[in-house]
């Protein structure tokens, strides 16, 4: 008879199989940053400015006198924003 699988086998399984997961997530979300960086470049859609956050350096001050990255930019120091497009007016409308 095989050897029963034990909570601690299960729990080991599980947490394994949450890391493979983490790593894909991770390497998907990597994907996904790269070409929404190529697609608003190409665009017209949104402009790229100076993150407002961090003021363009990156990294925050936290309260200890330490550097974290910034949470707005990822440390990119800019962020896209959608451009605004008034609607055209109507005749009706004024
Ligand atoms: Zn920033």
């Amino acid at each position: 008879m095989a050897k029963e699988e034990t909570l601690e086998d299960k729990i080991k399984s599980i947490m394994r199989k949450r890391d493979e997961a983490y790593v894909e997530f991770n390497s998907k979300q990597q994907e996904l940053n790269t070409l929404m960086e190529l697609y608003y470049e190409e665009g017209d859609t949104h402009e790229k400015i100076v993150c407002i956050n961090c003021g363009g350096q990156g990294y925050v001050q936290t309260e200890d006198k330490g550097k974290q990255i910034c949470k707005a930019c990822n440390g990119k120091k800019y962020i896209w924003l959608l451009k605004f497009k008034e609607q055209p007016k109507t005749k009706e409308g004024n």
